[in-house]
């Protein structure tokens, strides 16, 4: 206990015995006066004068979002990704990097380090994001055009060139394209309205890359885990 806390600036090791014998520290909410026993940082909960004791600062979390909930902090009404997140995980308060639509599936960061959100969401750095969708109507050659150079949503705004790939389409009671779609922005709603642009819907949206970053597909939807340091590696 005493090397962990102590690699983890909470003084030193003669300052941590007398702490301990004092009972100011708890493990799992019991006292523990030996300041040598053991302890695991990744799983006890460890309290130094009802502080708890993070084993590090940062926490970073790559989420499969699955339908119906919002990727928002809190809401009065609907469930939040945060919901979905354990205890231990949640007490490091991370929050979402970005935005994804209640019905919008995919691949969510969540994090609690705002420099790395920050550099991620900037505008000015144009972190490519890649959505597979289904899309109602034909899409064709003109809207990889369009989407190449721009198209105008709805307020106004011209697009920045766009990659569109068009990966396969069926007909059902209409047609449907599969397709993916590169953006280096993040405009609201921003691919939704992209095909509005070119007058079509986007029945189903997905995320699956942020900057180097790919969605682990072994991840159900509503499942987490912690990015590698590979990945961590991969957004700079
Ligand atoms: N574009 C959208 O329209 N919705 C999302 O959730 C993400 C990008």
């Amino acid at each position: 206990m005493d090397k962990v806390l102590g690699n983890l600036g909470y003084g030193s090791r003669t300052e941590l015995r007398k702490q301990a014998k004092m009972g100011l520290i708890t493990v799992n909410g019991e006292i523990v006066k030996d300041s040598g026993a053991h302890v695991d940082p990744y799983q006890d909960v460890i309290e130094i004068a009802g502080e708890r004791v993070f084993y590090r600062k940062h926490i970073y979390l790559m989420m499969n979002k699955p339908p119906g909930v919002l990727s928002a902090t809190e809401d009065r009404r609907d469930r939040t990704v945060l919901d979905l997140l354990d205890e231990k995980d949640a007490a490091f308060e991370p929050f979402p990097v970005g935005r994804l639509d209640k019905d919008t599936v995919g691949l969510l960061l969540l994090t609690n380090d705002g420099a790395l959100a920050h550099e991620l969401l900037s505008p000015r750095k144009h972190v490519p994001k890649t959505y597979l969708a289904t899309v109602e109507g034909e899409v064709g050659q003109s809207d990889v055009e369009a989407f190449a150079h721009g198209v105008e949503l709805d307020d106004g705004y011209m697009t920045l060139p766009a990659k569109l790939t068009v990966l396969s389409r069926e007909r059902r009671n209409v047609v449907i394209s599969h397709i993916s779609l590169t953006i280096t922005e993040g405009k609201f709603h921003q691919v939704k309205r992209m095909f509005q642009a070119v007058g079509k819907k986007v029945v189903f949206l997905k995320r699956i890359s942020m900057g180097d970053l790919s969605l682990d597909e072994s991840l159900p939807e509503g499942k987490y885990r912690e990015l590698t340091e590979a990945e961590l590696k991969l957004l700079g």
